[in-house]
């Protein structure tokens, strides 16, 4: 038996038999071409081709684990009409006469480095980007199928897996993925756990030839990969899937019971989602309201920003299948990690610290009014909230406020109905506004607050980064510090405050949450049964 160890990404134990995967079309080789007009065709219907099937690996991601993560593709097909890197490709066809495959090979090293260039971790992240669309483009023009067959109970290894090698994989074939790079905040480790299959990453040594085809174990929960494992490993697998099993049949049977602790205090449990196919997995899962409704998603992968009947019809929706649950939904949060390319945002030295979320709402009141009218219109049919994000002064509040209060204003005038009840929020996921939480509390109905940028602010460490994980670390004292504060001033003001960030699915911090005075937790649909458990074994 051999043992490597990796970072486990999604958590779980499997036994099943060793499958390699080789990283795609890394011999392209180059040769002139006669005719540059033809071979520009060639390359310009491959890049439409390719297009399609993004769209098409859109709605597998939506339907297998959701709109959240079915994203990317739609940042892919954005990145492929913004043009940097096909003009780029079509000069070096038109300059050089050479081939597309080569080109396109080419053009993806020249785009790749000027990412690298920028010196920024976002930017730098992106080339993993290019190099998916780049192997996209060269399948469309090989006409090779990325298809892989797999055979029953596979463990796949592979050097780093793309989101499109991830999602074209037949998921009932596999029982786990190993891979040699990558992390734990990947695009395809966000996938691996939103599907629910057992990920270690960051596996050295993996891809040795030899292991194709051999037995092997994975124990996630140890980060541990055992390569024809011993009797007694295997058993130990079995016996961790058996607990693994019943805790999933127990958790099932808690849908439909509250989230009540032993002492009595009732927790909102509520989903967070980032577009209207995200609503079964919330009904599924049983959470009892939307905590989180990422609105930017409407923004994102599109060149036109969306009108207020697009946004109307879309929060519509959402309240509408909530019958009557909370539903909070979260105004535009652009900049930073979520660029959009509707908004034509300034490259910036720093984007976290930049030009984002309320701050772009604030400069630009025609954008932040539509989004308000649309979801003052879409108020009367459902329980509104409406939560602002990036707070950082009473002076921030105080003109959104403003503006909210403008836009009923304009409605009522117009003779639209709005229900008069919805609630106004604010998000505390910056030092300051934890800081001044007290100041804050009495000018808004509740607190979220947003461990995920919190932790990055206080701690001065990039969430994407992950040289830095050690540092980026939710439960260092002063985050904690930060969300005891926010929990004491929200309730001494006499408003709610919940947890949106991925902290709150953390069952191993629920009772710490519940003893600071946490009025709701708000995660990922998956987790929400989980966390019930925690609720009610908390005091
Ligand atoms: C957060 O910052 O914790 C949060 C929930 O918002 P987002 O992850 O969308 O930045
Ligand atoms: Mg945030």
């Amino acid at each position: 038996m051999k043992i490597l160890q990796g970072t486990g990404a999604s958590q779980g134990v499997a036994l099943g038999r060793i499958k390699i995967i080789k990283s795609k079309n890394t011999n392209v080789t180059k040769h002139t071409i006669e005719n540059v007009a033809s071979e520009i065709a060639r390359f310009n219907s491959a890049v439409e081709k390719t297009k399609e099937t993004l769209g098409v690996l859109y709605e597998k991601t939506v339907r297998e684990a959701s709109e959240a993560e079915a994203e990317i593709f739609s940042i892919h097909i954005m990145m492929l009409e913004d043009g940097s890197l096909t003009d780029c490709c079509e000069s070096i066809i038109y300059e050089q006469s050479v081939n597309a495959e080569y080109a396109v090979s080419e053009a993806a090293k020249v785009v790749c480095a000027m990412l690298v260039d920028t010196n920024d971790d976002y930017m730098m992240a992106r080339t993993a980007d290019v190099e998916d669309i780049k192997n996209g483009i060269l399948t469309s023009l090989t006409g090779e199928n990325e298809d892989v067959i797999l055979d029953e109970n596979t463990i796949i290894f592979a050097h780093d897996l793309t989101p499109s090698q991830t999602i074209n994989l037949d998921k009932s074939k596999i029982l786990a993925f190993v891979t040699e790079k990558g992390s734990k905040n990947s695009h395809t480790a966000i996938l691996a756990r939103s599907m629910k299959i057992p990920s270690i990453v960051g596996v050295t040594g993996c891809m040795r030839a030899e292991f194709d085809g051999l037995e092997c174990g994975v124990d996630a929960e140890e980060a541990a990969v055992f390569i024809q494992p011993d009797e007694k490993t295997k058993s130990k697998i079995l016996v961790r899937g058996e607990v693994q099993k019943s805790r999933e049949e127990k958790l099932r049977t808690l849908k439909g019971k509250k989230s009540i602790t032993k002492s009595g205090k009732e927790i909102k449990l509520y989903a967070n989602i980032g577009g209207e196919d995200d609503l079964d997995k919330v009904i599924e899962n049983d959470a009892e309201g939307i905590g989180l409704f990422r609105s930017e998603f409407l923004y994102l992968g599109r060149t036109e920003l969306p009108d207020e009947e697009t946004q109307f019809c879309a929060y519509k929706k959402v309240l509408e299948k909530m019958q009557g649950k909370e539903t909070v939904i979260r105004t535009m949060d652009i900049g930073a990690d979520k660029q959009a390319a509707c908004l034509e945002l300034e490259q910036e030295e720093n984007p976290a610290l930049g030009y984002r979320a309320i701050r772009i709402c604030l400069e630009d009141n025609d954008i932040f009014k539509t989004q308000l009218r649309a979801l003052y219109r879409a108020s009367v049919f459902g329980n509104l909230s409406i939560m602002f994000p990036m707070i950082t002064s009473k002076d921030e509040v105080e003109r959104v406020m403003e503006v909210a209060s403008c836009v009923r204003q304009e409605l009522k005038d117009e003779g639209i109905s709005i229900d008069e009840n919805v609630r106004l929020g604010i998000m505390i996921e910056t030092p300051a506004a934890a800081l001044i939480s007290d100041e804050l509390a009495p000018l808004v109905d509740f607190f979220s607050i947003g461990t995920n940028d919190l932790i990055q602010y206080t701690l001065a460490a990039d969430r994407q980064n992950d040289k830095i994980g050690n540092i980026y670390n939710p439960r260092h004292p002063a985050v904690m510090k930060l969300i005891k504060m926010t929990c004491d001033n929200a309730h001494r003001a006499g408003i709610w405050v919940g947890v949106c960030g991925e902290l709150a699915a953390d069952t191993d911090i629920t009772q710490t949450l519940v003893a600071f005075g946490v009025d709701e937790l708000s995660v990922s649909s998956g987790y929400v049964l989980a966390v019930r458990e925690s609720i009610i074994n908390s005091n």
